[in-house]
């Protein structure tokens, strides 16, 4: 099956504009072993292009346009929103600057992330490394609405090795207990790739101890 998408006429929640958009409403699951960040495998990284979207008339970015705004329209023609491009990662750019904005603290990190996974398939490992420490910035300034959720706790010790903090990952997760036994496993292993400075791409499965089904 794949991918099944189709164009909807949506109304944007920042300018009240509408447009036509490309919507997903059938796909398959990823099966494979996904990365330690749960990046998926190739073809269903093909799709990550519908997960962000962008209104023609404000240049509002986010997973669909009709998504409520807790800022106004103005904020789409500043600056700082504007320091990115409208290619796909400065689209995921965007939208973790509106998800940060909405005070959806978890969707801006991944969205850093997403654009981080776009410049890993361009090849771009400087700019694959500036998303993913704009991703640690966003959890860093948001530290406490991350205190009780262990999977994003993990998901950080990925980004912040994958972007060469490593005495962090070592300092903040070794030894450390979190939220189940196999995120503790998981992050113990995190700060053994850290220790040796290794900042690539691990899969879930390498993890001693882990199966994945
Ligand atoms: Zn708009």
């Amino acid at each position: 099956m794949g991918i099944v998408t189709e164009e909807q006429e949506l109304r944007c929640a920042a300018c009240g504009e509408t447009s036509a958009q490309t919507v997903v409403t059938e796909f398959d699951a990823d099966t494979s072993v996904p990365d330690l960040d749960m990046r998926p495998d190739g073809e269903h990284r093909s799709y990550i292009k519908y997960w962000v979207s962008k209104c023609p008339h404000c240049g509002y970015c986010n997973a669909a346009i009709d998504i409520p705004v807790s800022f106004t329209k103005e904020y789409l023609a500043s600056d700082r929103y504007n320091c990115f491009d409208d290619g796909l990662a400065g689209r995921f750019r965007k939208m973790a600057l509106v998800c940060e904005k909405n005070k959806v603290y978890a969707e801006a990190v991944k969205a850093c992330l997403y654009a981080a996974w776009v410049n890993d398939d361009l090849g771009d490992a400087e700019q694959a490394c500036e998303c993913r420490k704009a991703a640690v910035k966003v959890y860093d300034s948001h530290r406490a609405e991350f205190a009780n959720d262990p999977d994003m706790t993990l998901l950080l010790a990925d980004i912040m090795r994958r972007s060469g903090s490593f005495d962090r990952v070592v300092r903040e997760y070794k030894g450390r207990q979190l939220g189940s036994e196999l995120i503790t496993v998981i992050a113990a292993f995190e700060a053994e790739l850290a220790e040796k400075g290794d900042d690539k791409c691990h899969k879930a499965d390498e993890v001693p101890g882990v199966t994945v089904i």
